[in-house]
């Protein structure tokens, strides 16, 4: 009877490890099958006297409902680690969050921008990621056409309270696909950033809502107060004649205008060349970014970029493009982005115009803006 016990044991441990525990790490199944078939064995071999050794089929049907009971674990596992998987706090700049104790194969620094990205152990190209940037408040439609643009669409959408602050979450799949992802962003004015908080992690829409919603209820942001307040890193911009700055209601852009078609806008830097990643080689991403930027209905390229040298040394992109608000307006787009080695920050700034007008001195103002200098921190 004591074999029985210990194979009854096994064939429990396995069931319990395929429903709780990452694949991979072959020992404990192992130990546990071991415990599963020296348990059958001392069973038949301490049988009473006189009594018939268990059929072989036994065994057989034994290891087959083994399998199904682990197949049906493997299968159950989302819900239950939606459910029960721990915890562990996370301290990311000016933020903290409880996350799985996953690898973090990303964990960037820096307040002003940056994200941190957790793996699954389970593989299946399932993460978690946290993002966060110095940003005015934004709307859904960037993370919609950003997205769209890798293959998935909007489920659904939901109102979000996150670290006290007014949210968004959207629910996302993938072409064909039936289990989704999703992302919470909200604005935090105290730090004046965006913050998302995305699950790509392929669940039931129930699943993902409950392992999301436990996430969520644990973030804490602005967690460095005013003294730890992620700086706004701004280029200085000296207009041509006729421009004037745009009042300082929005901290996180520099704008300028001239007459009532024409103006110059800086956003915030960025840390390291993420941004040049993001914006990638060509003009398609920039077709994305600046559409959300200046709610175009339509925007083309006009120009492929380009590699021009500014003003301290900077090699700078120039992209041009030409789209319209949809009531028929046209506008021209110049967008120009560069890297400084000297603060490591990215700088994007773009112009827009009606077409007809000669862009040439607005441009090469801005491929001239200011972005190291001797200030506090070598800026300008
Ligand atoms: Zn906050
Ligand atoms: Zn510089």
């Amino acid at each position: 009877m004591a074999g029985l016990a210990i194979a009854a044991l096994g064939a429990a441990g396995l069931v319990m490890r395929y429903a709780f525990l990452p694949m991979g790490g072959g020992a404990a199944t192992g130990l546990l099958i071991g415990m599963v078939v020296g348990g059958y064995r001392m069973w038949a071999n301490n049988r009473p006297a006189g009594s018939s050794s268990p059929p072989v089929f036994a065994l057989v049907a034994g290891i087959v409902t083994l399998a199904l009971m682990s197949i049906g674990a493997v299968w159950v596992r989302p819900s239950l680690r939606a459910r029960y998987v721990p915890l562990v706090t996370r301290t990311l700049p000016s933020l903290s969050v409880d996350l799985p104790d996953w690898f973090a194969e990303k964990l960037d620094k820096q307040p002003e921008a940056g994200s941190a990205k957790f793996a699954d152990p389970d593989g299946g190209g399932r993460f978690l990621e946290v993002r966060w940037n110095v940003s005015n408040p934004t709307d859904s439609s960037m993370f919609v056409s950003i997205y769209r643009s890798l293959g998935a669409s909007l489920v659904s959408s939901r109102p979000a309270t996150v670290g006290g602050h007014p949210g968004e979450t959207l629910f996302m799949a993938a072409q064909g696909g039936s289990k989704l992802s999703c992302i919470t962003y909200w604005h935090c004015p105290e730090d004046r950033r965006v913050i998302q908080v995305a699950c790509f992690l392929d669940m039931s829409i129930a699943d993902l809502t409950l392992f999301h919603q436990r996430i969520l209820s644990t973030v804490k942001c602005h967690t460095l107060g005013k003294a730890g307040r992620p700086k706004v890193n701004l280029p200085k911009f000296d207009p041509p004649a006729g421009f004037y700055a745009m009042a300082q209601s929005n901290p996180v852009i520099s704008a300028f205008v001239r007459g009532d078609q024409e103006y110059v806008v800086f956003t915030v830097a960025t840390p390291g060349k993420e941004l040049e990643a993001a914006l990638g080689p060509d003009g398609s991403r920039r077709i994305t970014v600046m559409k959300a930027e200046c709610s175009l209905a339509t925007l083309e390229e006009k120009q492929p970029v380009q590699q021009v040298q500014g003003a301290l040394g900077h090699s700078r992109s120039l992209w041009l493009g030409v789209g319209s608000d949809g009531t028929g307006g046209k506008v021209r787009i110049a967008l120009v982005n560069w890297h400084c080695d000297r603060r490591d920050l990215s700088f994007l700034g773009y112009h827009v115009s009606d077409p007809g007008q000669s862009i040439d001195q607005a441009v090469r103002a801005m491929l001239n803006a200011r972005c190291h200098g001797t200030g506090p921190d070598g800026a300008p």
